[in-house]
């Protein structure tokens, strides 16, 4: 577990840019989600986060240390997107250890750490299916144990579940939020849904094209909106 700092962070794609001077302190286990119209640079935001993108300007510290120079890998994030991205060759239990064995783990570390990612996430019985075999909601829960596995300090979720029927939106919205009680990882939580920010997490911050309109609980956005955009997304009833 870590806390997370943004100091004026800038981003830009040649003369474009997209991020202007973002600072945001997240705290040692909060959960923070990150919502926003498409193209904010909500992505982008989480990307420089994880080190698979470079920062124009400012510094990011986890566990307050600056990592702008680190590897991804010496972050020790873990991402979970939308796309899954399991390897459709190997089983769930190879998936969910792929990481660990390029860490070099021993085939021991491996296989506890995921069998307890397994109970966790209900997969115990699925280990020796391949990803084809799974429906949508398991093939995520496999993602997410991929991610655990790796005991991270912090976790990116880049919109995980708009893949998913709304049905399975909702049975998943609330396994990650037991998953979080449980684990207590600092989480940044990227979403288009209101009611998936205002029930996960304990902050919301509201980008608009590159910039921090508003943030607070979810009660305070949904009280006092700053302004009519907040307020259009967090669907104030003023
Ligand atoms: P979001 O995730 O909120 O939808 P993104 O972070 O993906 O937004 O994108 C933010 C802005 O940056 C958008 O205007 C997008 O077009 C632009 N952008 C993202 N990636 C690149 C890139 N590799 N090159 C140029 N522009 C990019
Ligand atoms: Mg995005």
């Amino acid at each position: 577990m870590a806390s997370v700092e943004l100091h004026n962070i800038h981003k830009a794609y040649g003369a474009l840019t997209v991020i202007h001077d973002i600072s945001l302190a997240i705290d040692d286990g909060e959960f923070i989600a990150l919502v926003g119209p498409s193209g904010c640079g909500k992505s982008t935001l989480l990307r420089m986060i994880a080190g698979l993108e470079e920062i124009t300007d400012g510094h990011v510290s986890i566990g307050g240390q600056v990592v702008n120079a680190m590897t991804p890998r010496e972050r020790n994030i873990a991402m979970v997107f939308q796309s899954y991205a399991l390897y459709p060759h190997m089983t769930v239990a190879e998936n969910m250890g792929f990481n660990l064995k390029l860490s070099g783990e021993t085939r021991q570390t491996i296989e506890q750490r995921v069998s307890e990612a397994a109970r966790m996430l209900d997969l115990t019985k699925l280990l020796d299916r391949k990803p084809a075999q799974l429906s949508g909601g398991q093939r995520q829960r496999v993602a997410m144990g991929r991610a655990i596995v790796r005991n991270p300090a912090v976790f990116l979720f880049d919109e995980p579940l708009s893949n998913l029927d709304a049905k399975l939106r909702v049975q998943m919205r609330s396994e990650i939020k037991a998953l979080h009680q449980k684990v207590q990882t600092t989480s940044i939580y990227v979403t288009h849904d209101q009611i998936e920010a205002m029930t996960l997490a304990d902050r919301i911050v509201v980008l608009n094209q590159g910039r921090i309109e508003q943030q607070g609980t979810p009660i305070e956005l949904y009280r006092k909106p700053a302004n009519l955009f907040v307020a259009g997304f967090i669907g104030s009833p003023a």
